[in-house]
């Protein structure tokens, strides 16, 4: 049997289309999640309605965002699901969460069982709209969720980690092996939660220069920050600050990037004030 076809579906490789098909592992995920009828509820990428199918059971209304016109046709004359169903049949990535989320007047819950060939840039487009955004689920490559979750002085710490927890909180939730799957993606994968700070932790800052100094201080992670953000930071700022500039990108916490970025938005480098 060709194993790209799913209850009559072929699956798009272009869409990142892995269906879930084990009941074991979705009942988990719908768990952790925990749906309630109070929840503003918004799914990306419901596909064949794997977890779509068991969340809506516990809610009214559920939103939708499919990009697959055919899948999003099928969901819309789904026998129990459609009429409970408002689906958005768009990309995820120009999706204006924030909007949705003024309309239901509360903010959002977000899951979803996310297309991995564009699970990073999709997760910095939800960062932001985090102050619209209660939670999120998703399953996610390994990997990835492996970076949300570093600590620094680690390989898998990087400029997602930092960005992601400068927003959230990150907790991981489960681990799902490829035969969970249809067709079965190459790699392992896992489920995240992503609370968005009530209260941050950290000092506010402008993500755009945080943005700036993680790509490239990141970018040329094996130096020194005196090497690599030396342009941004003489040595005396970086003294001042408390910060070495013998550390490499992934020596510095979250909190430090946080202090570099408002040092910089205090004092922006001479090329930006003429721009
Ligand atoms: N939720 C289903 C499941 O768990 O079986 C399907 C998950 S599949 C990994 C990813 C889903 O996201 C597919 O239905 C795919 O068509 C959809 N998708 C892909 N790119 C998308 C995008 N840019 N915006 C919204 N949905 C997208």
């Amino acid at each position: 049997m060709n194993n790209r076809v799913h209850q009559g579906h072929f699956a798009r490789k272009r869409f990142g289309q892995n269906f879930l098909n084990d009941s074991y592992v979705i009942e988990s995920i719908v768990a952790a999640i925990h749906p309630t009828k109070q929840d503003a509820m918004v799914e990306i990428g419901p596909g064949l309605g794997a977890l779509t199918e068991p969340v809506g059971e516990h809610l009214d209304v559920l939103t939708v965002v499919e990009l697959d016109r055919d899948l999003a046709a099928r969901l819309q004359t789904h026998p129990f699901l459609g009429p409970k169903l408002t689906i958005f049949q768009q990309d995820a990535m120009t999706f204006n969460f924030g909007e949705l989320a003024e309309q239901k007047g509360q903010s959002l819950r977000v899951f979803g069982n996310l297309p991995y060939n564009i699970s990073t840039p999709l997760m910095f487009h939800l960062f932001s709209f985090t102050k619209a955004i209660k939670d999120m689920h998703f399953m996610l490559q390994k990997e990835v969720v492996n970076r949300l979750v570093a600590g620094p002085d680690s390989k898998a710490y990087g400029r997602l980690t930092v960005m992601a927890q400068y927003y959230c909180q990150v907790i991981p939730v489960l681990e799902v092996p490829p035969h969970a799957f249809t067709p079965p993606p190459k790699v392992d994968s896992a489920v995240v939660r992503l609370v968005p700070h009530q209260q941050s932790p950290y000092p506010e800052v402008d993500v755009r220069v945080l943005g700036r100094i993680t790509l490239e201080a990141f970018g040329k992670r094996r130096k020194t920050l005196r090497n690599s953000l030396g342009h941004l930071f003489s040595t005396e700022v970086l003294d001042q600050l408390g910060i070495s500039g013998t550390l490499r990108a992934e020596n510095v916490t979250v909190a430090q990037y946080c202090q570099l970025a408002q040092w910089l938005s205090a004092h922006p480098p001479q090329q930006t004030r003429e721009e």
